[in-house]
């Protein structure tokens, strides 16, 4: 506790006092013993004046003195105070000005005694009239008065005070003047502008401003966050900024950023932000560590800034420069990219890439007759069908006026692009219907293939437009390939496609059947169906003619149904007849494996022609097999569990990966007759055949030759013990009457000789 100091000055009148009231006494004992009562109380009234003098004066003297000292004790310390302090009369004379005057204001005290009111000269123009009247108001009404002004200090700066006045009074009560004490806040102030200033960028700058403590928890987030996240901030104060992640980028991401943070102060980078409500949105995110003196890390400050109107203009502008506007196409540029890119990918994976270019055969008639207007709408149009007409991925450009060229990649055969161009002929061949006019638009077509007409995209253009003259000098509204062959070959197909369409309802396929036997014994065992295409103009096509483009179009899938129809009902058809005929061998397509349900379709085959399952055996070959084995073991399994038998076809052609093979559910392997043709001449084929059969039957498969035409052939089969045969040296696969006779042969002697049975 601090213990006050009683100040001896106040015991002064105390002792005059005392002193005044003793002689008092004195004098009136003094007069009581000297001159009688009565007498003596003629001195009372005169003692009791002298003590009350004595009393005042003694009071007086205490005041002085008390006076003095306080006006000494405020002089210590107004010397020492860090405020310029001043006392000042009322006409301006200065009574007192602390040292600190000169740190404040630059003016020595000596300069303010000299000269009156020199603070008034200090003042900043800008304040000089509040100054004024605040001096009139201390001097006239003795207010206490305190604010805030600016100095000009010698050296021209400017200094903030804060200026505090009170009057100053005498003991009448009457003002002699003002004290004063003004501090610097220059700082202080400076502080406030700068915190001023940045709270107006914080809530002003267009970007998002989070800031987070430490904890990476929500302290503060601008408006324009909340604009852009839709989150206001009371929302968001106290949560993490994980709140609006999109989970577009993964948890590495966000450590990488974090460990950067952590490590620099500081990280810079895209992100994808889900908005409130759920949209995302790119956004630039900057963010930086904000550290205190000891260099821990107090806050975080994200800046965002979201992107997505950018990208979108970026985006505009990246359409703009690629398309044609009329039509929302690629233009030539974007063309030119893409078939560079095409070319790239067919010269990788060995594909075949087509560019069609077409012209418009009569547009400058449209255009110079019915306006630019109706031009304009009639290109419109062209673009629609020519789209249409595509698939997705395919690229139609416009190119120029009327031009457009289309990029077809994966080309299988000619014919399919031929195809193609004629679908596009027949989109056009219905009238546009522009503005009430009815117009017919015909169109040319050239077409270039890329490897065979050109390697580059500038040669594969100029072929294109060749071709497509050439198909202007034929008459207009048709198609032309590069070359001359390759314009027949496709329209010979296409006529053929034609004609193929038509066969089945036309009733034009035949079935062959072809006897295979045990070699061992020389027994018939089964017949092959093998189709054959009966057309009035074509005579007998072979399949070999005919079944790829079967498969090109779709038509194998109508048509294998109906093969295996006719070959089961045949089949049951002999058995019923008495004929020893226990297996019939049947072709599949890889096609009717993948999209044909064939599971499907045997089921009710072999329902409907009552064939018992185990006489009917499906041929796969070998290269669809290999080509597609994990999507074809649970279909080929599926037959299997019907209980029909499963050959591999063209065995030896399709490079068969022996752990696929140990997988498959197969009965049998069918050597290709390309093998067995070249026995005993080759001792390669040889070799292949006899590691064949030693394959087969490792893996208790059964194994038949096809393709047998010689007696040598069959000798070497025979000693390398392959199980059946199959061949010319037999039999030519015969149609069903034919073959008849060899059923009726096989009946009449079922042990006779493998030669006796060669037709
Ligand atoms: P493949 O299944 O390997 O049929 C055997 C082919 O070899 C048949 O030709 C047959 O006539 C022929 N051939 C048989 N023995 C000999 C011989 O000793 N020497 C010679 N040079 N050839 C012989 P084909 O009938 O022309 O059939 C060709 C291919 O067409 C078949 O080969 C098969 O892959 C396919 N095919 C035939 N019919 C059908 C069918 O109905 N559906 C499907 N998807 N393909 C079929
Ligand atoms: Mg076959
Ligand atoms: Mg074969």
């Amino acid at each position: 506790m601090i213990k006050r100091k009683s100040n001896p000055h106040q015991y002064y009148h105390i002792t005059i006092s005392v002193a005044f009231l003793c002689f008092w006494t004195l004098a009136t004992i003094h007069g009581y013993v000297a001159y009688g009562f009565v007498q003596a109380s003629s001195y009372i009234v005169p003692s009791l004046v002298a003590l009350g003098v004595g009393v005042l004066i003694g009071y007086l003297f205490t005041l002085r003195s008390a006076y003095q000292t306080t006006s000494e004790q405020f002089r210590a310390i107004a010397d020492q105070a860090q405020e310029f302090i001043y006392l000042r009369q009322l006409d301006g004379q200065y009574e007192y000005v602390s040292p600190s005057c000169a740190v404040i204001t630059g003016r020595t005290a000596e300069e303010f005694y000299n000269h009156p009111n020199l603070m008034d000269q200090l003042i900043h123009p800008d304040d000089l009239a509040r100054w004024n009247s605040h001096v009139h108001r201390i001097n006239e009404r003795g207010e206490n008065e305190s604010f805030d002004l600016r100095l000009r200090s010698v050296d021209g700066r400017i200094k903030w005070i804060s200026h505090i006045c009170m009057p100053i009074y005498d003991e009448k009560g009457r003002q002699t003047g003002v004290r004063s004490t003004n501090l610097d806040i220059t700082d202080r102030k400076e502080d406030e502008d700068k915190l001023r200033q940045a709270s107006a960028i914080f809530m002003h700058v267009t970007e998002g401003v989070v800031i987070t403590d430490a904890n990476v928890k929500i302290i503060a987030v601008n408006q324009t966050f909340s604009d852009i996240s839709g989150y206001s901030e009371v929302e968001l104060l106290g949560k993490s900024p994980t709140i609006w992640r999109s989970e577009q980028q993964g948890e590495s991401f966000y450590q990488e950023m974090w460990d950067t943070i952590n490590t620099t102060r500081q990280w810079c980078g895209e992100v994808i932000n889900r908005r409130k409500n759920g949209d995302l949105y790119p956004a630039w995110l900057s963010i930086s560590g904000v550290v205190n003196d000891h260099g821990q890390i107090t806050n975080y400050v994200s800046i965002i800034s979201d992107t997505s109107n950018l990208k979108q203009s970026q985006e505009r502008v990246e359409y703009l420069a690629h398309h044609d506007l009329l039509t929302g196409l690629p233009n030539r540029r974007l063309f030119g990219d893409r078939l560079e890119h095409a070319l790239q990918r067919a010269h990788r994976n060995k594909t075949v890439v087509a560019i069609l270019h077409i012209d418009l055969d009569n547009f400058k008639s449209i255009n110079d007759g019915l306006g630019h207007p109706v031009g304009d709408k009639v290109l419109q149009v062209a673009a629609d069908r020519l789209h249409l007409a595509v698939r997705e991925e395919d690229t139609v450009a416009r190119v120029a006026g009327d031009d457009f060229s289309i990029i077809l990649e994966d080309i299988t055969d000619s014919e399919s692009v031929a195809h193609l161009a004629n679908k596009i002929l027949s989109a056009f061949a219905t009238p546009f219907h522009v503005d009430n006019h009815e117009l017919h638009v015909n169109i040319s077509i050239g077409i270039s293939l890329y490897p065979d007409d050109g390697d580059d995209v500038t040669s594969l253009i100029k072929n294109a437009d060749a071709a497509m003259y050439q198909a202007k000098e034929k008459g207009k509204g048709c198609y032309c390939f590069y070359t001359q062959a390759m314009t027949n070959a496709a329209l010979d197909r296409l006529t053929m496609e034609n004609r193929l369409r038509k066969a089945l309802s036309q009733d034009e396929f035949r079935l062959y059947y072809q006897p295979q036997y045990a070699l061992n014994t020389g027994k018939l065992i089964g017949a092959e169906a093998l189709i054959r295409w009966q057309n009035s103009e074509l005579g007998l096509v072979s399949p070999d003619e005919f079944i790829p483009l079967t498969e090109s179009t779709g038509l194998i899938l109508p048509i294998g149904e109906w093969v295996l129809y006719e070959a089961c009902r045949q089949a049951k058809s002999w058995q019923d007849e008495g004929y020893d005929l226990s297996r019939i061998g049947v072709n599949i397509a890889g096609q009717q494996v993948q999209h044909g349900n064939i599971v499907y379709t045997v089921n009710k085959v072999l329902e409907e022609t009552g064939l018992d399952p185990t006489c009917l055996e499906l041929e796969v070959t070998e290269s669809f097999i290999m080509q597609q084995a994990e999507q074809a073991i649970s279909t080929l399994q599926a037959l299997r569990e019907l209980g029909v038998a499963l050959a591999i076809d063209d065995f030896g052609t399709g490079y068969s990966s022996l752990s696929y093979l140990k997988l498959l559910p197969i009965n049998k392997l069918k050597v290709d007759r390309s093998f067995v043709k070249d026995i005993p001449n080759d001792k390669n084929s040889e070799a292949i055949v006899r590691a064949v059969i030693v394959l087969g039957k490792s893996l208790q498969l059964e194994v038949i030759a096809e393709g047998v035409e010689t007696e040598e052939q069959e000798d070497f089969l025979k000693a390398e013990a392959c199980d059946e045969v199959q061949g010319f040296y037999y039999s030519r696969p015969l149609p069903a009457d034919e073959f008849e006779r060899i059923l009726v042969k096989a009946n009449a002697n079922d042990f006779s000789a493998l030669s006796s049975s060669n037709l």
